[in-house]
């Protein structure tokens, strides 16, 4: 997947550590940057749920360390996706193998009628339908 950056040159995307407020590192952080004038921009897709970790962090936030790919599916696929033990693995098994961990993780929720859980899941699994795409794209 490419973009074009305002002076002419292709951007690629790589999963980055970004820093808030100097205090908090958020690690697989997809986003897209320029090799010529080194600009970069979060993956417009990913935003929703990085502008909702940096609204509960505050204004003040602790020192700490968050890994983006345990709260965006569509950093987790993408993380996959350039592990090296799914190297060989089309995108479409990836998140075949991903949709199926969710559905399992659903039952033993449902199962264990944690509600709170089960919306964390079924959203989980949104984002995965929803993104599924744009993870083909990457490869
Ligand atoms: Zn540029």
């Amino acid at each position: 997947m490419q973009k074009h950056c305002k002076c002419g040159s292709s951007m690629s995307i790589r999963l980055r550590t970004v820093i808030y407020q100097n205090k908090v590192e958020i690690e697989n952080v997809p986003i897209f940057s320029c090799d010529s004038c080194q600009r970069s921009e979060v993956f417009a897709e990913v935003k929703p749920e990085l502008t909702g970790i940096i609204g509960q962090l505050g204004s003040l936030p602790e020192k700490q360390q968050l890994s983006f790919h345990h709260i965006s599916e569509i950093a987790c696929l993408m993380k996959r996706v350039t592990e090296k033990q799914y190297a060989s693995a089309p995108v479409e098994k990836i998140v075949e193998d991903r949709i199926n961990e969710l559905l399992d993780l659903l039952l033993l929720a449902q199962s264990l009628k944690d509600e709170p859980w089960i919306a964390d899941v079924r959203k989980r699994l949104e984002q995965v339908a929803k993104h599924s795409v744009s993870v083909n794209d990457l490869a």
